[in-house]
This record gives structure tokens, sequence and C-alpha cells, in this order.
């Protein structure tokens, strides 16, 4: 229940943005679609639609390939809630 309250609103955030095609270069789209721990959020958690789901799960790969955004994160150095940063 707890986890449901986190991500009560079901909207998709790139849908509310008005936001077409999602850049592996814009970190800042992606973590919408990350956890504190840099893992791709599934779709049930975050509300986005499938279609940006996809867009990002993309463009999230393309930018840990370009080192943008870490594959693993070490348990020192989390970030608390990448959510409250953007908000
Ligand atoms: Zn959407």
């Amino acid at each position: 229940m707890s986890k449901e309250r986190k991500f009560k609103k079901r909207h998709c955030k790139y849908c509310e943005a008005k936001i077409d095609t999602i850049d592996y270069k814009d970190v800042n789209m992606l973590k919408f679609t990350l956890s504190e721990r840099f893992k791709i959020m599934p779709r049930r958690l975050t509300g986005n639609c499938k279609k940006h789901q996809e867009l990002a799960t993309i463009a999230i790969k393309r930018a840990r390939q370009s080192a943008l955004i870490p594959y693993i994160v070490d348990r020192k150095n989390v970030v608390e809630s990448p959510f409250d940063l953007i908000k």
C-alpha cells in the first residue's frame, strides 16, 4: 500500500509535458522513469503510457552506453529520491 501511495498520480508525465521524442542526452527527462538506483521503473508504478515508456527505455539504454547514467549504483552514493529533485 505504501508503494501505491508514492506513485498515486497515474498520469504520464511525458504526455503532460507534451513531449513527442525523448532525447537520451536529456537526463532530466529520463529521471521520470528511473528509480533512485537508476533502474528503469515499471510502467505500473510510474504511470507512463506505453508509447512513452518504450521511448524512455530506449533513451535510457542509450544514455547508459554513453555514460550519462550509471548501470549500477553503489550502496554508498544512492540519491535519496530523484523524483524530489524534479518537482
Ligand atoms: Zn505518454
